[in-house]
This record gives C-alpha cells, structure tokens and sequence, in this order.
C-alpha cells in the first residue's frame, strides 16, 4: 500500500494543480468527526469536507438510506424516466425554506449550479439581465459562479473575460469598515451610477459570508436589503451553500434575521457527503422557466436524494439546530481562552456553530497573518487535526465541525488546535 507522500507524489503528475489540497493526507476511513488516513493515522476533522459534512462522516442514517436506494435503482434520468423520491424531497424542501407557500424546487448536484440557476430563473421570471453580488463572497467555480465571486485570487485572475452585467456592493462587515447604513448606501449609489435599479434581476447575498471570512450580515442590513428589493421588484436570493443544513443554529442562516427571501441555494451539507444541490424559490418566480431549460443529465441523482432525504429527517431526528447552537458556545468559549494565552489570535466571530478566528502579527489586531495562519493548518495537521483557512486576506481558520461530534472530540481537537498554535 501506497504511503501518503508516495500518494502526494503521484497525484503532483496526474492531477493539475488547479485543484488545491492543503495537507498530503490520503484518507482510508472516516467516521463522524475522525479520519484515517492510509498509514493509518488518526485525525479530528475540524472541516467537515468544507461544511458538506453537518451530520458527520458516513452517518448510519445516510449510508443505509443511499444502500437502499442502491438497489432499486442508480440513473434512470429525471428527465427521461422520473422517480418519486425527487418529488418527495423537493416537497420537503418548499415547506423548509422561510418562505412562504407556494414554493417550487430544482434540484442540481454542486453548489455552483444551483447559483447558476438561481440567476437564470431571476432573470426570465423578470425580464431583466443585471445582477447584483458582494465583495468578498464566494458563489462557486463556473464561468457565472466566479463572475458573482468577489474574491478574485486564486479563484478569478487569469480566468476572465466573465458573464457581463455583474456589480459588486461591499459586505456590510467589519474587515472593510463598513456600516449597514454605508452598504445600503453603496447599493443605491450603484443604482445611481452604474445600473438603474429596473435592469437589475436579482441581488445575490450569503447571510453569512463563507470563503469570505465568516462575516455575518445583520438582520438590520437584511432587512434593509428585502425593502430595497421589493422597492425595485428586485428578486432576492440567500446563498445558503455553507450557511444552511442547521450550521448556524437555524435550518437556514436568514431565519436568524426574519426576512423572507424569495429563493435560497442550497448544497453542500444538503446530502451528508453526496453531491447534490437545490434551488428553492416563489413559485410565481420558479414557475416561469419553460420545459427543458432547466436540469441536467445527473441533475437530482436518486442516490444523493436517497442521502437528502435521510439528512432532513436528521435535523429533528440528531436535533441538529440544538447541537450546533451548543457546540458554538462551547468552540467559542475555548476559543476566547485561547485568544487570552496566544498575541496572534485576533478577531473570533460567526454564528452557532458557524465560527472563525482570524491570525494576526503579535501585538497588531489590524495586520492579518497570512503565512501563520497556512503554518498552523500544517502544524495542526502533523497533531492530528484538520483545519480549514479562508477569508479575503487568508487569515482565517473557519470551525466547520460535524454537528454530530462528540463533545469529547471536540475538546480533543480544541487541545491539539492549542498545542499547535504552541509550536507555530
Ligand atoms: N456558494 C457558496 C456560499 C459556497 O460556499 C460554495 C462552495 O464553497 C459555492 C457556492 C459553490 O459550491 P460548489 O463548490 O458545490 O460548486
């Protein structure tokens, strides 16, 4: 059997190095919060297959949901053959979403394409063309998905030119300095200069920026954001990719705020592990796409809908909404413990289980670490424990915890994340 670094040095020939991976570890075997890898080695998953894994590694429920479904049936195709449990699922789906009824549902497989769908229905439900994003979000890997994008290295430079008729507002976030009442401002300063407002399908938001840096939007600047919409017949979409499947302590990250969005994308943790993702919208929006614009080939697998199916029965069945609320508290308050005993740790923030802390040069809060934040990953790592980095300036570690992990290994992780930060 291959060693990692036999593995590592295999995948530099084979594989592009398009496709980042932070640590040469190969994984064997995973369960919940811990992974092997193929030497045998054990780890706490701090990262959760970035935010996929909110029911935790190969959780009994899914597996046994997806082996079921294994048997009946693997691609009939949607569109050719249909099958009910995408109907059962999507059913679910409307009735989950803070939206009010009626509401419909596609479903896609990443995350990228439920983006790219959002804005296609936008458009033909309005009859307009421009869009509207913020900086600093991140939207997914498609020509579209990085027009929307606003972080531009690595994922923009170099890859241009991109979809046109796309304007980007700044976050209303701390790291920018910028106020609710400033990013509203901006809003209507684009409208002033740089689109009128009755050319603008939709604006795109994630009520908590993920890559970004785990910046959350108030529901002050929420709330100001649906009445700009409904001021302009502006369709608003929450991006709820990294944000949603109960990560923040609610189903989904708006809710905190009490503003109904008009449709949300959904994916990653969607389906504990499988790749599939869904567009939630009005029905009077949803509806206006005509038959065979929307889809594709494996769009809606019965496998990963297998794995949905059983992931939605788990929020109540594992309590998920309660877990992750417990397990911000707890990661948060270590957190602040640590932030007393290591300069670098600067600003800690999120919402429930949705935190991150940012790394900074000793003694200066406003200087962002880039290099010890990538030597912590690395450090952490060689201890036995996986994290995540994001953020504009890449000074972020993001907890992406399974909600499921016990509270043992949470602790567990939390030491090794102390005696990293030691060596670093
Ligand atoms: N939107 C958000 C908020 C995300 O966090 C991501 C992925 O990280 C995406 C979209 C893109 O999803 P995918 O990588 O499945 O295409």
């Amino acid at each position: 059997t291959e060693t990692n670094q036999q593995w590592q040095a295999r995948r530099e020939a084979a594989i592009t190095r398009g496709v980042g991976n932070a640590l040469p570890v190969y994984v064997e075997k995973a369960r919940n919060a811990e992974l092997w890898d193929v030497e045998g080695r054990r780890y706490i998953d701090f990262a959760a297959g970035i935010a996929v894994l909110n029911t935790g590694h190969n959780h009994p429920r899914v597996i046994q949901a997806v082996q079921a479904q294994l048997e009946k049936f693997t691609h009939p195709c949607f569109q050719v053959t249909p099958y009910g449990c995408y109907v059962e699922l999507a059913e679910k789906l409307n009735h989950l979403v803070p939206i009010q009824q009626p509401t419909q549902t596609l479903l896609m497989s990443t995350g990228a394409e439920a983006v790219e769908n959002a804005i296609k229905v936008a458009r033909i439900a309005t009859g307009r063309s421009a869009v509207i994003a913020f900086r600093g979000g991140f939207h997914g890997r498609t020509l579209l998905g990085m027009a929307l994008t606003g972080k531009v290295q690595p994922y923009k430079k170099g890859y241009g030119p991109f979809p046109g008729g796309i304007f980007h507002a700044p976050y209303p976030a701390g790291y920018l300095g910028i106020s609710d009442t400033q990013a509203i401002a901006a809003l209507r300063g684009i409208f002033a200069a740089d689109v009128a407002p009755d050319e603008v399908a939709a604006i795109i938001i994630e009520p908590v920026q993920g890559e970004g840096g785990f910046y959350v939007a108030s529901a002050s600047f929420l709330t100001q954001l649906r009445a700009l919409c409904d001021e302009h017949g502006i369709v608003l979409i929450v991006d709820e990719i990294q944000s949603g499947f109960c990560r923040t302590g609610k189903t989904f990250a708006i809710e905190h705020s009490g503003v109904e969005p008009d449709m949300v994308t959904m994916a990653k943790s969607l389906a504990g592990g499988f790749p599939l993702s869904a567009l939630v919208g009005k029905t009077s929006l949803m509806e206006k796409a005509q038959p065979g614009g929307l889809g594709g080939t494996y769009a809606g697998s019965p496998i990963a809908i297998a794995a949905a199916l059983a992931v939605v029965d788990l929020i109540e069945g594992e309590q998920l909404n309660q877990k992750a609320q417990a397990q911000g508290e707890w990661v948060l308050h270590h957190l602040k413990l640590l932030a007393h005993e290591f300069d670098c740790i600067g600003e800690i923030r999120g919402l429930g289980a949705m935190i991150a802390m940012e790394l900074v040069q000793q003694g200066d809060s406003q200087r962002p670490d880039k290099e010890l934040t990538q030597a912590l990953v690395q450090e952490a790592g060689r201890q036995g424990l996986i994290l995540l980095a994001c953020g504009v300036r890449g000074n972020v570690i993001r907890f992406l915890i399974p909600l499921t992990a016990d509270k043992e290994v949470v602790s567990e992780g939390l030491n090794i994340l102390s005696s990293s930060l030691r060596v670093v």
